[in-house]
């Protein structure tokens, strides 16, 4: 299931909200037609903005959608050693949020 999660800056008021995971239920699995969505962490090199893309899509091509620089991936296990895109401090942390 994706589930949504708030980013933010212990040092700055970065905050940023991010979808994650797969779109696939038990429910979409028995439909072989239907595509299922995939959204990871990437961030921009060019801004170092963080954002989420559906991996699945057929617009992905591993450039940020706002600058068509190139992208990385981030898990969200590194969220806590990765610079923060405001101040560059990393000092970020990532927890789930409830509101789906
Ligand atoms: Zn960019
Ligand atoms: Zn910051």
């Amino acid at each position: 299931m994706a589930q949504w999660y708030k980013i933010s800056c212990r040092n700055c008021d970065y905050t940023n909200e991010l979808i994650l995971g797969s779109s696939v239920t038990a429910e979409s699995l028995k439909d072989l037609n239907e595509d299922s969505a995939d959204f990871k962490i990437f961030e921009c090199k060019n801004d170092h903005e963080l954002f989420t893309i559906d991996v699945h899509s057929s617009d992905f091509n591993n450039k940020c959608p706002v600058c068509g620089t190139a992208i990385t991936e981030i898990s969200i296990e590194e969220i806590g050693v990765h610079a923060c895109p405001r101040c560059a401090n990393k000092t970020l942390k990532i927890e789930p949020l409830s509101h789906l």
